[in-house]
Order: structure tokens, then C-alpha cells, then sequence
């Protein structure tokens, strides 16, 4: 199979698609991959990393859409990205097609077969495509909101692990889950006095089974959340009612009650935050001030660190991509009700339930 990895073209994303090793174990498996110049720049990847893998650089993506059998990218096809679609052609990337009514008619006008990392499963009910980036924005959270509370840049001016003599800061990580687990180990590794809230009981007991000692469990009634985060100089966002808008946990009435120049980071702020006072921002722009606390609501975190962000999801992507490759994608499928689960779109047709009742469209 010819495989193409185009260049991501939407704003501010550095990623790619296919990394240096998974063309090189692409081509070991027999196929030929192409990929436009400069595409893993962003990421630190050069064109002579590619070539060394045994890829072939193409200049322009139109050549990479008009000739690969199959497409890898990160973000879904940008409008220009759409036209080059073809029939019977395999697009494996991020799609998030439920809010993007434009992009799913463009898809099923293209003909093409899309496979959406979002809704590819595992075994354990998780989703394993997304979960390299949840893991990457959980471990940044600690580090960006350390610098929000920094005092030029708005802060309390407390430092994370204090000094001796002098207590570290009180962290609160309201969500449990991938996120949440990641931010509260880097938040206690950075020395910081760390309390997870949570709603569910089992995902409690296992965080103090494996955890206990390293931070503190508490769960999120109302009475808990508020009781805590009076006492915080850091609240991390993180968490998750799958496919609905994230519930609202702090208020703004309630922010009066906060310490002055503490750093509210918002990372469920892609479902619409949970603090009522959250608005995206972007990583050139990240924090802004209401009623004396600092918002951090980065809405795609992992593109500030594209590289790691990169090889994390290369890593995940790979077995399925080299599957998707080996034995195409109906076969692949067949054999993987989980690799299944990902497939949207395929010759003019919704696939994917929830997609079709999200937009009203028939599958
Ligand atoms: P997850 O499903 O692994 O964890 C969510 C957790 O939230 C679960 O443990 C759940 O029990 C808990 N929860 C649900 N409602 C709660 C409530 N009211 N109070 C306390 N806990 C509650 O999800 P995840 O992968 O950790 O993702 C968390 C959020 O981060 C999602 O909104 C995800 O889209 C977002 N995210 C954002 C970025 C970014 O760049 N901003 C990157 C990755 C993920």
C-alpha cells in the first residue's frame, strides 16, 4: 500500500501524522511511504529522517492526495485538505465529527473511507488514541500552572515544592482520570500537597491503592470541591462526562473565596470547562484574569510540546495504522471490533452512529 502523510495545515498544529520509526517499520512491512517536505518540522523531525527510513519526500500535498492509498494525519482534513479526498481512498486521523457538520458532508461526498482516532477502542472500554494526549496535557498542567503562579506573570508567587521551612503549595485536580492522574503525579513529584476529587468510589479506590501516600483522594461533593478550593493555590480542571459538555464545578460568585493569584487550569476547557468563568485561549495568549484568579485554558495543550506529543501518538497509532496497511481496511476491521469502532465514514456513508444522531443524518 502506498501511505501518504501530508503536512497539518490547521493553525498553531506542529504535529504529524507518521513519525521517522513508524514509516520505517511501514516500509519493513512492504509499503511505500511518502511524505510532503518539511511535514515533521514542527515536531523535529527533518526531511532527511525520513529519507534515512527509506521514505520518499513529495513536494506538495496535492501529489501526496492524488496518489496514496491510504492518508495518516493528526488534525481532521482542513476544507482544501476535503477536495482532495478520493474514492475508496483510507483517511486515518483525528476527525471529532459531531460538532462539524460541514466537514461530514464533504467526507461523504468525497467517497472516501475515514477512520477517526477518537472512537477507536481498547479492550478495558477505553480509548487509546486519545489517551497519549490526555496523558500529555495531564503532565503539562503542573508545569504551566507553576509558571501562572509565578508572580510577573500574575500569580500568588508560590512556588510548587516550597523550600524548608517554608510548605509547598496546596494542589487540587478535580477529575480522576487520565488527565487527573497524570497532573497529580507531576504536581506531587514537583513537591506540591496534592488532593484528587473524584465522583467515582472504584476509580478512587484504585488511585489510593496505587497512589495512596503520593497524594490525597477526596470526593467531589459540592460542600468538598469548595471547602478545598478555598484553600488552593492551584486547581486543575480535568474532568469528563463522555460526550457531554463538561458540568460547571466552580462559579464566579465562588471565586471570591479563593486566594487572590491562584492559577485555575482548565483542561477539560475542549468540552467546554469546568469553571464558569472559562473561556479557550491559545498558547500564545494562555492566561487571563477574572476577579483577581488566573485562567490557564489552553484548548489543544499537547501541540506546546508537538515533539513529544508527536511519538506518544505515533506509538498508538502505529499497530493500526500497520494493520489498516498490511491487510486494508475492511479485513483490518473485520479482525478488530475495536479498530472498527473508528470507522465513520466509508463510501458516502455515516458509520458511526452517534456521529449521524448528532447531525441528523441517516447512516
Ligand atoms: P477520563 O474519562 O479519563 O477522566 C475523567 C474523570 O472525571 C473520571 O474519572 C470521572 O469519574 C471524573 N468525573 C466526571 N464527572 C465528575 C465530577 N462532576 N466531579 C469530579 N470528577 C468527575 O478523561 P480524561 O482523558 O482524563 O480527560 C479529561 C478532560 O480533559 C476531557 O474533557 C478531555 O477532553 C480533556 N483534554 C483536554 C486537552 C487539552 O488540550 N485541553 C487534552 C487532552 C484531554
Amino acid at each position: 500500500m502506498k501511505i501518504g502523510c501530508p503536512t497539518e495545515i490547521k493553525p498553531q498544529e506542529f504535529r504529524v501524522g507518521l513519525t521517522p520509526n513508524a514509516a520505517q517499520e511501514a516500509i519493513a512491512h512492504g509499503h511505500e511511504v511518502i511524505v510532503q517536505a518539511g511535514a515533521g518540522v514542527g515536531a523535529g523531525f527533518e526531511d532527511a529522517d525520513y529519507t534515512a527510513a527509506g521514505a520518499t519526500i513529495i513536494d506538495t500535498a496535492e501529489e501526496i492526495f492524488a496518489s496514496a492509498d491510504m492518508i495518516v494525519k493528526v488534525k481532521e482534513p482542513q476544507a482544501g485538505e476535503r477536495k482532495m479526498l478520493r474514492e475508496g481512498q483510507l483517511l486515518f486521523t483525528y476527525l471529532h465529527l459531531a460538532p462539524d457538520p460541514d466537514q461530514t458532508r464533504d467526507l461523504l461526498a468525497s467517497g472516501c473511507t475515514a477512520i477517526a482516532y477518537e472512537t477507536v477502542t481498547d479492550r478495558n472500554g477505553g480509548l487509546p488514541l486519545l489517551a497519549p494526549m490526555s496523558e500529555v496535557a495531564g503532565r503539562l498542567a503542573p508545569q504551566v500552572g507553576a509558571w501562572t503562579l509565578q508572580k510577573a506573570n500574575g500569580g500568588r508567587g508560590v512556588l510548587m515544592g516550597g523550600v524548608p521551612g517554608v510548605g509547598p503549595a496546596k494542589v487540587m485536580v478535580i477529575g480522576g482520570g487520565v488527565v487527573g492522574t497524570h497532573a497529580a503525579r507531576i504536581a506531587a513529584g514537583m513537591g506540591a500537597d496534592v488532593t484528587v476529587l473524584d465522583r467515582s468510589l472504584p476509580r478512587m479506590r484504585y488511585l489510593d491503592d496505587i497512589y495512596g501516600g503520593t497524594f490525597k483522594t477526596a470526593y467531589a461533593s459540592a460542600g468538598n470541591t469548595i471547602e478545598l478550593a478555598r484553600q488552593a493555590d492551584m486547581i486543575i480542571g480535568a474532568v469528563l462526562i463522555p460526550g457531554a459538555a463538561a458540568p460547571k464545578l466552580i462559579s464566579r460568585a465562588q471565586l471570591s473565596e479563593l486566594k487572590p493569584g491562584a492559577a485555575l487550569v482548565d483542561v477539560a476547557i475542549d468540552q467546554g470547562g469546568c469553571f464558569e468563568t472559562s473561556k479557550a485561549t491559545t498558547h500564545q495568549d494562555p492566561v487571563y484574569e477574572v476577579d483577581g484568579i488566573m485562567h490557564y485554558c489552553v484548548a489543544n495543550m499537547p501541540g506546546a510540546v508537538a515533539r513529544t506529543s508527536t511519538i506518544a501518538l505515533g506509538n498508538a497509532t502505529m499497530p493500526f495504522m500497520l494493520a489498516l496497511a498490511d491487510k486494508g481496511w475492511k479485513q483490518a476491521c473485520a479482525d478488530d471490533p475495536h479498530l472498527k469502532a473508528g470507522l465513520n465514514v466509508h463510501a458516502g456513508k455515516l458509520t458511526y452512529a452517534a456521529v449521524g444522531e448528532a447531525l441528523g443524518i441517516d447512516g
